[in-house]
């Protein structure tokens, strides 16, 4: 299990932390990226990750979890800095098959500028 190891080979979300894959980055600091989809499902649809690998939200633990924490403390600011902390907007992450999780390196979505569908599909 891929609990909180460095980083993972053959691992895009890996690969764009090292910079061997370029992304359009929001924000980035030690611990976490935030970086534009590349396939946006609304006007602003970034993705933040921790820039260690964990897989999913299924392999969060004690000895991984101060990095989530962490990205939760950051997202207010990272919505302030996009400029949608006051309209609003909405944090997914997709864990597993039938949550369509197609990248296993965690990942929150965090999308925003349209008005988002309640039950999503
Ligand atoms: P998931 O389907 O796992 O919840 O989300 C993975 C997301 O990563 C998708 O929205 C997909 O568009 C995005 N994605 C996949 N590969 C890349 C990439 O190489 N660069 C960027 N910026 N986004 C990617
Ligand atoms: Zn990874």
């Amino acid at each position: 299990m891929d609990s909180g190891g460095e980083m993972v080979k053959d691992c895009i979300f890996c690969k764009i932390v090292k910079g061997d894959i370029p992304s359009d980055k929001v924000y980035e600091d030690e611990k976490i990226l935030v970086f534009h989809d590349i396939e946006p499902e609304a006007p602003v649809h970034v993705l933040v990750i921790p820039k260690t690998h964990i897989s999913s939200l299924n392999d969060v633990q004690e000895d991984n979890s101060e990095v989530i924490s962490y990205i939760f403390e950051k997202i207010p600011e990272i919505a302030n800095k996009l400029g949608v902390d006051k309209s609003g907007y909405r944090i997914v992450s997709n864990c597993g098959e039938d949550a369509m999780q197609t990248v296993e390196h965690i990942h929150f979505h965090l999308l925003a500028k349209r008005s988002l569908k309640w039950p999503p599909g």
